[in-house]
């Protein structure tokens, strides 16, 4: 059906798609223009008019069925409805059920128990959907010329052009005219802008420390951690012993800031933040000014910066959006701030000023001026991450629109709804790496602030008015938008467990070689995202990742053909990531796996002697004669599942495939006693090695889980393991909890003394911090003098934060710098590129990825419209969780 459903864009590109023909559908109805495309049908515009319609039909239908709840329960008291319910439901679970067959899908979807089967079916249909759509990326790009069968081996550092599609995000409603599916400008031989960035990143699998070292506006002063260099700036790799060793010592010093490290830097200031009455009574909303008479300045200077700091200071209200990257980076870099006051736009190259931009920290905390955000989620830990910026007195439009309870709470649809402005979110996903930023990205971004202010006149009118004046409804919103602003960034931490939790959500049933795949490709995979400073979506996506681990492919080529198109990294380290699967395959089965097996006909009939039961295991349950079913037999039953005859047999194959995930395994390997040592092959050996290297810095702040100490011994005072446990911070949460309770007892007690004196500190601390702000303000001044743009920040102010990268990761990272081709790099000139691409469709692309080929027009990117969807052409994952990319991703995006 989708081959078809394809066939009038091959016809528009038939030049390009070479192997259409693997494709027989394709060239039917290309072939013979006059054939029907399908009976009933003359053409594709036909059948999809027709299957709109239907789709339009059922929907309203749906839509018109009584509402669950009290009306729902009234009309089931009827027998008729009851059973006219349930006859439709079948034949609608069964249609759903032959087409996930029909597409090889799990379609188990007669569990008739009421919430766990509901919830299953869902997940069920999410996962269909899933296959579904990738098969359709998958056609599209073989119809647009890309074999991805045949890609160059690509250097690291590159990434293949993205074609992505997004239907639902087509101007206007109900034509779908092709030309205005929108793509997006390849992000093409982009320097990566972290080379530039004067502090390195610290991708380690370490805690976030809050970047902030001087901090306008306190009512509390920063806690000497953050203001003493000398602390800040004593990094483990720089002494000189060995890795453990430099952490434990690091640990040692660090050890008495450890509960300022983690405080919000403003939480004080937060908590005793009270909305002035002038902020909860009327006023006039003032009209915003129209976006083509109002001045734009882009920033990319300290001076400027300065400057507009300044001009931030003295105002009551301005307007804040950020524009972010995540795929080619393994945090996320923040890449533009856009600003707008009641007169003009700016627009801040954060990639230039990432260091200086904490003078911000002046404007964005002054407690008298609201900062206007509309969905500041994402935004507020970015400012945390790359700048140590904080918020003191956000107003979150995102936050109005749920209180007011809009239809929809994007930025786009309260545009629409209080400036009647159409905007353009084409842009939302673009590469905005991009320098020089080409007009039509500068323009969208402005309008992402330009009209928030007024939308805030308008909501807060708005607020009052639905609550008869009184301030509550405002009041919850200044509430909400608190809450976000003592948000706390955190850092993607890997963990022993973190597979599990991916794993999971795949809702995919693992044995215990599948679930060792699994296990050590993500550990794989998060130590070089770490390492390369990518994405772990762009080292190796989940769904690639997955079949690797199903499939346990025997050659290094086989690893290859389950990834489309195959990720730069994978090419690069398949022998690593083959010798990883040869240690899986080498795990033994559990008993009742290898019962599955052989019912599937995969492995000769063969009792083991040998019964490998772990904790967790459930899988007594006796081998039953009747499920040596051969492997068609086990498909349809598996896959029939509303066939109401297979009801016995299925529980036993459900029983089986329930406990297949079950064992547990740690991802940090203790060593081995040197008797299993010897009985390893040489390839485990050498995957062993791998896979010890994935040392997990952050143990020491892990909740114990069992694995490596006694927990009794961890309170027995008596023990090394009591010492060494209450060095490393290696207590029990209940145990954290209770001593940080009687903490907080103590520190009140102290505070309630202290607090004259603290005040004459603050005081003073504040006084030396604005002079410290002075200094910063000469140096611009004498930057400017010297050289408008280039600008240096003190060394000794460079806001260290935590313990880097380890040594090894140092050197990784050299490594990656001289791989990089600096010197014969060339940036691609997109202030040349005609940026007609964005809408032009027929523009040709072709299928080689060149890297170092510039004198043509840019790749084309169809725009990634599903929200977590930042991985590769071909992934349209529903259920896809962009791993780190998820960091900037981690938490459900706000409506925009
Ligand atoms: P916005 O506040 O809408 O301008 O979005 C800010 C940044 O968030 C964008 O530059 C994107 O990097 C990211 N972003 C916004 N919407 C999405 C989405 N639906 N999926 C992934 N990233 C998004
Ligand atoms: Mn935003
Ligand atoms: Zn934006």
């Amino acid at each position: 059906m989708y081959g078809k459903l394809l066939s009038p864009m091959d016809s528009l590109k038939q030049n390009e798609a070479p192997n259409s023909g693997s494709h027989g559908t394709n060239l039917d109805s290309q072939g013979v223009e006059d054939k029907q495309f399908c009976p009933g049908y003359k053409d594709v515009d036909d059948f999809v008019k027709y299957g709109l319609g239907s789709v339009l039909l059922a929907t309203k239908a749906s839509s018109g069925l009584p509402q669950t709840g009290d009306e729902f329960d009234f009309y089931r008291s009827f027998p008729g409805f009851q059973e006219f319910c349930e006859v439709q439901g079948d034949q609608l679970l069964l249609c759903m059920s032959q087409i996930m067959q029909h597409h090889n899908c799990r379609s188990r979807m007669r569990d008739r128990d009421k919430l766990t089967g509901l919830e299953e079916r869902f997940d069920l249909v999410v996962d269909s959907n899933d296959v579904i759509l990738e098969k359709v990326g998958i056609l599209l790009d073989e119809a647009d010329g890309l074999n991805r069968s045949q890609q160059p081996v690509m250097p690291a550092g590159f990434q293949p052009p993205k074609i992505v599609v997004s239907s639902w995000n087509r101007k206007g409603s109900g034509s779908v005219r092709r030309s205005e599916t929108f793509k997006l400008l390849q992000a093409k031989n982009i320097q990566r802008p972290q080379l530039k960035f004067k502090e390195k990143v610290d991708n380690s699998n370490t805690p976030f420390i809050p970047k902030i070292f001087i901090k306008p506006n306190a009512l509390k002063p920063l806690p000497s951690y953050f203001t003493t260099k000398q602390i800040r700036q004593e990094r483990p790799e720089d002494l000189d012993v060995p890795a453990a060793l430099a952490d434990f010592i690091h640990q040692q010093r660090i050890q008495e800031h450890v509960e300022d490290m983690f405080l919000h830097p403003y939480q004080f200031e937060l908590d005793r933040l009270t909305v002035p009455d002038s902020l909860l009574s009327k006023t006039e909303p003032k009209m915003y000014k129209p976006i083509e008479e109002t001045s734009c300045s882009f920033i990319e200077t300290l001076e400027d910066l300065v400057a507009l700091n300044e001009k931030l200071n003295d105002l009551s209200e301005f307007a804040v959006d950020l524009e972010h990257h995540s795929y080619r980076s393994f945090l996320g870099v923040t890449c533009l701030m856009q600003i707008s006051t009641r007169e003009q736009d700016f627009i801040i190259d954060t990639l230039e000023l990432r260091s200086e931009m904490y003078i911000l920290n002046e404007a964005f905390t002054n407690p008298s001026a609201v900062k206007v955000f509309h969905g500041a989620d994402s935004d507020i830990e970015w400012l945390q991450r790359d700048f140590g910026l904080y918020v003191v007195n956000l107003f979150d439009t995102h936050q109005a629109s749920r209180v007011l309870n809009l239809a929809r709470h994007s930025l786009e649809h309260l545009l629409r709804h209080y400036c009647g402005v159409d905007s353009d979110k084409r842009y939302q996903l673009a590469d905005w790496r991009i320098r020089p930023l080409p007009d039509e990205m500068a323009l969208y971004a402005r309008s992402d602030t330009h009209y928030l202010l007024y939308i805030y006149d308008l909501m807060k009118a708005q607020l009052l008015d639905f609550n008869h004046g009184q301030p509550g409804l405002l009041q919850c919103v200044w509430n909400r938008s608190k809450e976000i602003s003592l948000k706390k960034y955190g850092k993607p931490i890997f963990t022993e467990e973190s597979y599990l939790e991916v794993q999971r959500k795949q809702k995919r049933s693992f044995n215990t070689q599948q679930l060792t795949a699994f296990r050590l490709l993500f550990a794989w995979r998060d130590k070089l995202a770490r390492q390369e400073d990518e994405s772990t979506g762009y080292v190796l996506p989940t769904h690639m990742m997955i079949k690797i681990s199903e499939e346990l492919p025997k050659e290094p080529q086989g690893i290859i053909a389950c990834c489309n198109p195959v990720p730069p990294l994978v090419r690069q380290k398949v022998n690593e990531l083959h010798l990883l699967v040869q240690e899986a395959r080498e795990m033994p089965l559990l008993k009742a796996e290898i019962a599955m097996q052989k019912t599937k006909g995969l492995m000769p009939i063969k009792k083991t002697e040998v019964t490998l039961f772990g904790p967790h295991d459930t899988s007594r349950v006796p081998e039953r004669p009747e499920l040596h079913l051969s492997a068609d037999e086990l498909l349809i039953k598996q896959g029939g599942l509303f066939s109401e005859d297979d009801q016995k047999s299925d529980t036993d194959v459900q029983q089986l495939s329930g406990l297949v995930a079950c064992a547990k395994i740690a991802l940090f390997e203790e060593p081995q006693t040197k008797e299993i040592q010897k009985s390893v092959s040489v390839a485990q050996m050498k995957a062993r090695r791998i896979s010890e290297s994935f040392e997990n810095p952050f143990r020491m702040y892990l909740p114990s889980s069992g694995v490596h100490i006694n927990e009794n011994a961890k309170f027995d005072p008596s023990t090394k393991i009591f010492e060494i446990s209450k060095r490393w911070k290696l207590l029990t949460m209940e145990q954290q909890q209770r001593e940080l309770e009687s903490k907080k007892d103590k520190q009140e007690a102290k505070r309630a003394k202290k607090a004259a004196e603290e005040r004459h500190k603050v005081k003073e601390s504040y006084k030396e911090s604005l002079q410290n702000v002075a200094t910063i303000r000469q140096q611009a001044a004498e930057c400017g003098k010297a050289d408008g743009k280039k600008h240096k920040r003190v060394p000794s102010e460079a806001g260290a934060s935590t313990p880097k990268m380890s040594k090894k990761q140092k050197i990784a990272g050299k490594n990656l710098e001289t791989e990089t081709p600096q010197e014969s790099f060339k940036p691609f000139d997109y202030s040349q590129s005609d940026l007609k691409v964005f809408s032009d469709t027929k523009s040709k692309d072709n299928s080689q990825f060149d890297p170092n080929r510039q004198s043509q027009g840019p790749k084309k990117k169809k725009m990634a419209g599903s929200k977590k969807n930042n991985s590769v052409a071909g992934n349209k994952s529903m259920s896809y969780l962009a791993g780190s990319s998820n960091r900037g991703l981690r938490h459900n995006w706000p409506k925009r």
